[in-house]
């Protein structure tokens, strides 16, 4: 039997009912660990209670930062990050806090809950759609923030990124029309926020090394997917890894996600790269 027919047998034998039972083990064995602790990207997208792929409960959330706040750790705008990781500064406990698409629902949801912490997010947001529905680019049909709403998260520090103008898969466009989605949507959301817009997501997570030159030629100071993953490297400042947190991840995946076991516990159990 050779190694990947002995990893999958293995994974067919940690059944998911088994997955809080290892995020405990690890969580205690963090503390452990020997390399470096990890500077996590969160990826959040809608702070509802449908249980959709795309959110999470505002109960959960709240747990999320009241317990990041209770043991210490900062919360870096993903500018911040991308500064301290060429400066070298980067250090832990730290985590970046991203939320795609600019659901309306951040405003009433995350808004109060950053600032009774002092956090600050980066919310990415497709310039086409500010004010409108996510009906026709997402799975779910939610309001967006509108001008004054980024207007009003911006000049409290919240940081504003681009997800492009009208959320494509880049790569399925022509190069002319992928460059104007990237380079467009900088200059609309500079002009809302009177801010430099220096952090971009990729819709969908899809990108090319085409796709990528013309992010950094852009102007854009760092960029982030859907990869799985909790350790940013500076090589990669226009390809990070983000942590995913999906409706039915309870405070043990959580810690989990911002430890150094993150990396094998994905490859135990298989993690999906969605939501999308
Ligand atoms: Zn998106």
């Amino acid at each position: 039997m050779n190694g990947a027919a002995g990893n999958s047998r293995l994974r067919r034998l940690i059944k998911p009912a088994a997955r809080p039972v290892v995020q405990f083990l690890f969580n205690r064995l963090g503390p452990l660990s020997s390399s470096p602790a990890p500077v996590p990207i969160l990826l959040y997208h809608s702070l509802d209670g449908s249980g959709s792929d795309l959110s999470l409960s505002p109960e959960k959330f709240r747990r999320q930062m009241a317990w990041l706040h209770r043991h210490g750790w900062r919360v870096l705008t993903l500018s911040g990050y991308a500064a301290a990781l060429k400066g070298g500064t980067l250090r832990p406990p730290a985590a970046v806090i991203t939320f795609d698409d600019g659901y309306k629902n951040f405003f009433a949801q995350a808004r109060p809950v950053l600032d009774r912490y002092g956090f600050k997010a980066t919310i990415f947001i497709a310039a086409d759609f500010v004010g409108r529905s996510s009906g026709s680019f997402s799975l779910l049909d939610l309001p967006l923030l509108d001008r004054s709403e980024l207007a009003a998260l911006s000049g409290e520090g919240h940081e504003i990124g681009s997800h492009t103008l009208s959320h494509p898969s880049l790569p399925r466009l022509t190069a002319d029309r992928s460059r104007r989605e990237i380079e467009e949507s900088k200059t609309v959301l500079e002009e809302l926020t009177g801010e430099e817009i220096g952090s971009f997501a990729y819709p969908r997570g899809d990108y090319t090394a085409g796709i990528v030159e013309m992010v950094r030629t852009a102007g854009y100071q760092a960029a982030v997917t859907l990869r799985p993953g909790n350790r940013g490297r500076m090589e990669e400042i226009f390809t990070l890894p983000r942590v995913t947190l999906r409706p039915g991840d309870g405070l043990g995946y959580f810690r989990l996600a911002l430890g150094p076991f993150f990396g094998r516990y994905q490859r135990l159990f298989q993690l999906p790269v969605r939501p999308r």
